[in-house]
């Protein structure tokens, strides 16, 4: 049973989903419709990985009442803006195939592009919710000062942060600021991208426990209580992923796996003050 994770903004969201990065868009409806049927109802999908319309037709081919698929996009890097903003929300409702999104997050800060006015773009947001068709408001990769910054502008902060976070890289500054905000952490790449399975530590709690390695992994994340979205293309990995509800990791583990953080060096991604692509 998964559960959920209340957000700042009184809605909730099922802490385990599934991801859909480097999902080509030819293999997306069917791996998404096969996540669906494992049992995931959070789907965690951006413009800028070209599969809107494929998840929406997976959505739309399960036969789940709307109301039950929690979904989240991500604005592109290119359009920042407040016109950008609002023509590209319209565009993912309609590739979606819905009329009412569940979260939309900003994907990247971009601090050295758009004149560093991310502000701006957080404003545009807001406005998205005005009318209903988009229920909660986030960010992505935001730092600390990020977060101040549209904090400081608006008074309104975003519900989530999705940044990257596993073992090797807990990401604990962006964390903690997000957790003084009250804004729910999203760990992109709880995996690390597949980088943490291989671990020594990671495979000595795999034996103890008799779990896969995997699942120890996520395990640790909704202990440490993020919300999470693993990506897989193969069906038993996803039944594996889902699997995880039923055991806990001691204090001990848990510290065992803390240990393994290398801070900023254990990123697999982009640094978010420095990252600029715009596609
Ligand atoms: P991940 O940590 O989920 O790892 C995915 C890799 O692990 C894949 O290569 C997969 O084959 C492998 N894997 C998955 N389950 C496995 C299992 N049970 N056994 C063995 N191998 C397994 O990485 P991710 O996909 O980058 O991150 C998850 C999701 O986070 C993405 O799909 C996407 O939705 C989101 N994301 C967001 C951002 C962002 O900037 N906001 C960036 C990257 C990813």
């Amino acid at each position: 049973m998964v559960d959920s994770v209340k957000l700042n903004d009184s809605t909730s969201i099922p802490q385990l989903g599934f991801g859909t990065y480097l999902v080509p868009p030819e293999e997306t409806a069917a791996t998404v419709g096969a996540a669906l049927e494992v049992g995931y109802r959070h789907i965690d999908t951006a413009q800028m990985y070209g599969n809107e319309a494929q998840v929406g037709e997976a959505v739309a081919a399960s036969g789940i009442a709307r109301d039950d698929i929690y979904l989240t996009s991500k604005l592109n890097n290119s359009n920042h803006g407040r016109d950008d903003v609002l023509r590209s929300f319209d565009e993912t409702l309609e590739k979606l195939k819905v009329d009412r999104l569940d979260l939309f997050l900003i994907h990247w800060p971009l601090p050295t592009r758009y004149d560093g006015d991310f502000v701006s773009t957080w404003k545009a947001m807001l406005e998205l919710k005005e009318d209903g068709r988009l229920t909660s408001v986030g960010v992505s990769n935001f730092q600390p000062d990020h977060l101040q910054q549209i904090i400081d502008a608006t008074g309104v902060a975003p519900a989530v942060n999705q940044i990257e976070a596993h073992p090797y890289f807990r990401n604990d500054g962006a964390r903690l600021a997000s957790h003084a905000h009250a804004i729910a952490v999203e760990a992109w790449g709880p995996l690390g991208q597949g980088a943490v399975l291989k671990d020594e530590v990671i495979g000595e709690i795999a034996g103890e426990t008799g779990r896969a390695a995997s699942q120890v992994i996520l395990r640790w994340h909704l202990q440490r209580g993020d919300i999470i979205f693993p990506k897989s293309m193969r069906r038993e990995r996803m039944e594996e992923n889902f699997a995880i509800f039923d055991f806990t990791l001691t204090d001990e583990q848990v510290s065992r796996i803390d240990a393994l953080d290398q801070g900023a060096g254990g990123r697999v991604g982009p640094d978010p003050d420095t990252f600029d692509y715009v596609g």
